[in-house]
C-alpha cells in the first residue's frame, strides 16, 4: 500500500528527512516512534502530500506518485490523517464536519453523505451526539469525531500523528479502542504515538525514526524484547 524510497526533505539549511525506506502492506498496521524533532510528522505529512519532498520517491496503492502529474487531491482522499488538535471545524456540528469533505470534495448527495456519517459515528459512539458543537464535546470524543470525518472520505490508508497526545489521560483508552477496531476490520495504518500498550497489541511492526531516518523496525515482541541499536534503546528506557 505504502512504498516510501530515499525519501529527502529540507526545510531550509534543515535536512530532516535523511533518506527515508518504508514499505506498508495491505491491512499493516505500523506505529511510529521516535525522539521529538526526529520527523516523523514531516514523513506523514510527506506520505498525504501536505509536504512536499525533495527527493525519493513514493508509490501509493503500487501507483508511483508524480506530485506534477498526480491529482494530489484524489491522494489525499485515499489517505486520511487524523492529527494531534483534532482540527475540526468549530462552527460546524458533528454531523456537518463529518458530511463537509464528502458532499463538498466527493460531490457525493447530501442525504447519502449523512447516512454513511451516521454510521462513522455510530462505530465511534457517538450517534447521539450528531447535532453539537465540538465545542461541548470532551478531548476524546472530539478525536472520534476526527477520525469519523476522516474516514468519511473512504481512504485506503489512515495516518494518525499522535492522535492521544493532547488527551487527558483518562480519555485516551476510547480513542485507542476506535483505533483498534479500525486495524481489526483491516484498515492500513501508520500511527505516530507514544502508546507502548497500543504498538505491542495492535500493530503488526514499530519503527524507530532517529534523526531523520528509520533507524530499526521489526514486530512488536522483538522489537521492545530485543531492540538492535543503542539509540533504540537509549529511547525505550526513555519512555518506558
Ligand atoms: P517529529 O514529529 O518527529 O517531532 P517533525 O517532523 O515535526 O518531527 O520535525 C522535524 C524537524 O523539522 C524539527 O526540527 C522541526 O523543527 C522541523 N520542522 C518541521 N516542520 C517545519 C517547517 N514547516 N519549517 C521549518 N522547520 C520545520
Ligand atoms: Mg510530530
Amino acid at each position: 500500500m505504502i512504498q516510501v524510497r530515499n525519501l529527502v526533505k529540507s526545510f531550509g539549511p534543515l535536512t530532516v528527512l535523511k533518506g527515508v525506506d518504508l514499505d506498508v502492506g495491505e491491512k499493516e498496521v505500523v506505529v511510529l516512534i521516535g525522539a521529538s524533532g526526529s520527523g516523523k510528522s514531516t514523513l506523514l505529512r510527506c506520505l498525504n502530500f501536505l509536504e512536499m519532498y525533495d527527493q525519493g520517491e513514493i508509490r501509493l496503492m503500487g501507483e508511483p506518485i508524480n506530485p506534477q502529474k498526480t491529482d494530489l487531491n484524489q491522494v489525499r482522499s485515499e489517505v486520511g490523517m487524523v492529527f494531534q488538535h483534532f482540527n475540526l471545524f468549530p462552527h460546524k456540528t458533528v454531523l456537518e464536519n463529518v458530511t463537509e469533505a464528502p458532499v463538498f470534495v466527493k460531490k457525493q448527495k447530501r442525504e447519502v453523505a449523512k447516512e454513511l456519517a451516521m454510521n462513522l459515528l455510530e462505530n465511534v459512539g457517538l450517534q447521539d451526539k450528531a447535532q453539537h458543537y465540538p465545542d461541548m464535546l470532551s478531548g476524546g470524543q472530539k478525536q472520534r469525531v476526527a477520525i469519523a470525518r476522516s474516514l468519511a472520505m473512504e481512504p485506503r490508508i489512515m495516518l494518525f500523528d499522535e492522535p492521544t497526545s493532547a488527551l487527558d489521560p483518562e480519555l485516551v483508552g476510547e480513542v485507542l479502542v476506535v483505533m483498534k477496531q479500525l486495524a481489526q476490520e483491516g484498515m492500513t495504518m501508520v500511527v505516530v504515538t507514544h502508546e507502548m500498550g497500543f504498538a505491542r497489541e495492535v500493530s503488526n511492526r514499530v519503527a524507530f525514526m532517529h534523526n531523520g531516518q528509520i533507524l530499526e523496525q521489526g514486530d512488536p515482541k522483538t522489537f521492545f524484547d530485543r531492540p538492535e541499536h543503542e539509540r533504540t534503546k537509549q529511547f525505550l528506557n526513555s519512555i518506558l
